[in-house]
């Protein structure tokens, strides 16, 4: 990549160090501007983070986090960062009913959209009505969806006769929770996206990928590479608030190591920090109407539970878990093989599921090991040797219907040099890292056609395959 104006010293602040700051930092360390990416805690990687529990006395992510084939800007930003190969890639999904009955979907070598046909119908997991009424959604997905379509989800489903089969074990558990919401609180044109992406694309749009190491660790190469940079780091600072100096054109924030003086700021925080900082950043008219799109956000939880048992489970390294309230099992020993797991360390994670949250820590747990028993009968004879839960309250940000008028882009901030990123911005992705990422890559963009430095940091989509390539999304 030609570097900008490499004599100018023109720098810029990120403030924030979450997937959104750093793949903003590290896109334009790479073009040549002057970094400094600021974060208030010691380490980066933000709501995708991990950290020695001391309870288990074992680093553990603060909660499993995928990302899939379609994730373009992640992917590029882990390229760039030279961490991709730390990524572990799988097509094919193993759904566990209640008494240990096992379905696969996953792709075959028929065209897109029809490579998840087979197996689909040797599915145990539906009906042969279930997959009727799917057959029923997934083509009328083939048309557009309207982008501002009032609709919610569960009244799309209504509207296309779903099965409750094809409602429980499809939408809920799997599009829902990767939207982090119910079923009425999520825009259809999010939950096309994801049936799009995951499902019909292409195979290579919908394998999933997992990381092989604690994802602290992941995102230390984004450390590594900004230094390479001759960016600068500032952890522990906890930006309060910013200042604009008319005459020099300049900001001042301050950070733990003193004030630092910036031309340009890119304001990569979550939607309830950006509005912390609203008031402590220089009066203008238009802050205001930044503040109203904010209060329209709303947060949903995911929660984790964390099971260390004395012999294996398992050897699944990943399953769908139907019909209870924990969802997805990771078998992070199995991913992660350096822990040198004697017995089994599986991670059980719950979408969408404020009752689950609310429960106190004993009575989780007991639950999750209760429920894990019904697909893996081994759990009853094992002992827990140890456990962990982690509740994220503000794990994600929701997306209803309308959602879209109250997403900034990363040019719409009312202040003079300053970007918004963060995963909740004008994306049009959902609350994922990769939303972070392209909001990141988007505000790299807009900063550089600022000083006419025009260049692309936005990764291509990856273009539908087979028949695919012949219906508009
Ligand atoms: C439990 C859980 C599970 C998830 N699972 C998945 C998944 O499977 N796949 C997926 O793609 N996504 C998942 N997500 C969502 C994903 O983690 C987020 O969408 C993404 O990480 C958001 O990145 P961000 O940079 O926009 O924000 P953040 O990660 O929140 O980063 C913002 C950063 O700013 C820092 N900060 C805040 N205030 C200040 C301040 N005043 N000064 C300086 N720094 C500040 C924070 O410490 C943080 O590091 C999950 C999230 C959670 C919590």
């Amino acid at each position: 990549m030609t570097q900008i104006d490499q004599n100018s010293e023109r720098t810029v602040t990120v403030i924030g160090g979450g997937v959104a700051g750093m793949s903003a930092a590290c896109a334009l360390a790479e073009a040549g501007l002057r970094v400094h990416l600021v974060e208030r805690r010691g380490y980066l990687g933000g709501r995708a983070s991990s950290y020695l529990h001391p309870g288990v006395n074992e680093v553990i992510d603060n909660c499993q986090h995928v990302l899939f084939g379609c994730c373009t800007n992640l992917i590029a930003f882990y390229q760039r960062i030279g961490v991709l190969d730390q990524i572990h890639w799988t097509s094919d999904m193993t759904m566990i009913e209640p008494g240990g009955q096992r379905s696969v979907l996953g792709p075959s070598v028929l065209p897109a959209p029809l490579h998840g046909l087979p197996k689909m119908m040797t599915a145990h997991a539906f009906t042969f009505a279930d997959k009727l009424s799917l057959a029923r959604a997934f083509n009328a997905l083939f048309r557009p969806v309207q982008a501002d379509s009032t609709e919610t989800l569960s009244e799309w489903l209504m509207r296309h006769k779903q099965t409750s089969g094809a409602v429980e074990r499809f939408w809920r558990l799997v599009i829902a929770s990767a939207l982090n919401a119910d079923l009425d609180a999520i825009a259809v044109p999010y939950a096309a996206k994801v049936v799009r992406e995951l499902f019909m694309n292409s195979a290579e749009a919908g394998r999933m990928g997992m990381s092989t190491v604690p994802l602290s660790q992941l995102y230390s190469g984004a450390e590594a590479f900004l230094k390479s940079k001759a960016a600068e780091l500032h952890l522990n600072s906890n930006i309060e608030s910013a200042a604009w100096d008319e005459e020099t054109s300049m900001w001042t924030v301050a950070t733990r190591s003193g004030p630092l003086l910036t031309d340009y700021l890119i304001v990569a925080l979550p939607f309830e920090a950006t509005a912390k900082l609203i008031p402590n950043l220089p009066p203008v008219v238009s802050a205001d109407a930044l503040t109203a799109q904010i209060e329209h956000h709303e947060h949903w939880p995911i929660s984790s539970v964390h099971l260390w048992f004395d012999r294996e489970i398992t050897d699944l390294p990943h399953a769908v878990l139907l019909d209870r309230e924990i969802h997805w099992m990771y078998n992070k020993g199995r991913l992660q093989p350096w822990r040198n797991v004697k017995g089994n360390y599986l991670e059980l994670v719950q979408s969408a599921s404020r009752a689950f949250a609310a429960l106190p820590r004993e009575q989780a747990i007991e639950q999750a090991v209760n429920e894990l028993a019904e697909f893996f009968p081994a759990v009853r004879s094992a002992k827990l040797e140890k456990a962990a839960l982690v509740k994220e309250v503000r794990a994600t940000f929701g997306v209803p219907p309308g959602i879209d008028r109250f997403r900034p882009d990363a040019q719409s901030s009312p202040w003079p040099n300053l970007f918004l990123a963060g995963d909740w911005t004008a994306t049009g992705w959902p609350s994922t890292m990769e939303s972070a990422a392209r909001s990141g890559h988007l505000a790299a963009e807009a900063l550089c056609a600022a000083i006419n430095a025009p260049r692309k940091f936005l990764a291509l989509d990856l273009k539908p395959q087979g028949l695919m390539r012949f219906f508009k999304a």
